[in-house]
């Protein structure tokens, strides 16, 4: 199997290979297609097995089929549990979206607020972010989040074990109904079940 029958534009294609993938991962070959029918995904995925660019890739082929240049609101938003996770997603979002014109800006805690005030000021298509540093952003009205089309919860069972799940309600509070939310998860218990019934529309369960 190879990435060019999942529906993705040229510029994907060209930045996929650029990284030396040849063959979508398990993960990858289920969530992509389901992800571009605009489904709601809850897909069970560890580290390591291509989780990222499973929820990346669909999300920056949506956002490229309809351009919205010139607005300062995000379109999509990934909440990571981590630091160090939301880094490095931003990175992997910045090289499958090159050529594409599509913005990115990492917002994480434990270090100064400022910059990332004035990051989101200028405008950006796609928030990654931990819970409790967006919350702030969004109490200091620095981020609108009126405009999502596109929400991706990274690593759920980490995120409520963090205790997150208090900062992930509000955040989601402020979201359209009508958006896409991609939920990957290593574990699937009874709270993430919940979280899904809550604020996923009718998900496409994916097993790897
Ligand atoms: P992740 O599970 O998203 O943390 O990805 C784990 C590693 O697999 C990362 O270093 C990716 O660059 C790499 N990777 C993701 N998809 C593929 C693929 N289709 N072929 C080869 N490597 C991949």
């Amino acid at each position: 199997m190879s990435f060019d029958t999942l529906g993705l534009n040229a510029d994907l294609l060209k930045n996929i290979a650029r990284q030396g993938y040849e063959t979508p991962t398990p993960i990858q070959a289920k969530a992509i297609p389901a992800a571009l029918q605009g489904r709601d995904l809850m897909a069970s995925a560890q580290t390591g097995t291509g989780k990222t660019a499973a929820f990346t890739l669909p999300m920056l082929e949506k956002l490229g089929r309809n351009k919205a240049r010139g607005s300062r609101h995000p379109r999509a938003v990934v909440l990571t549990p981590t630091r160090e996770l939301a880094v490095q997603v931003s990175d992997s979002v910045r090289d499958y979206s090159r050529g594409m014109g599509i913005d990115s800006t990492v917002i994480y805690g434990g270090v100064n607020i400022r910059r990332q005030m004035d990051q989101l000021r200028r405008g950006t298509d796609i928030i990654i972010a931990t819970p409790g540093r967006l919350m702030d952003h969004m109490s200091r009205r620095t981020v609108d989040l009126s405009q999502v089309e596109i929400l991706v919860l990274d690593e759920a069972d980490r995120m409520l074990d963090m205790g997150f799940l208090p900062a992930i309600e509000a955040i989601l509070k402020t979201m359209p109904k009508q958006r896409q939310t991609l939920l990957f998860s290593a574990t699937f218990s009874g709270t993430i079940s919940k979280l899904a019934q809550r604020f996923l529309d009718k998900p496409e369960r994916i097993e790897t």
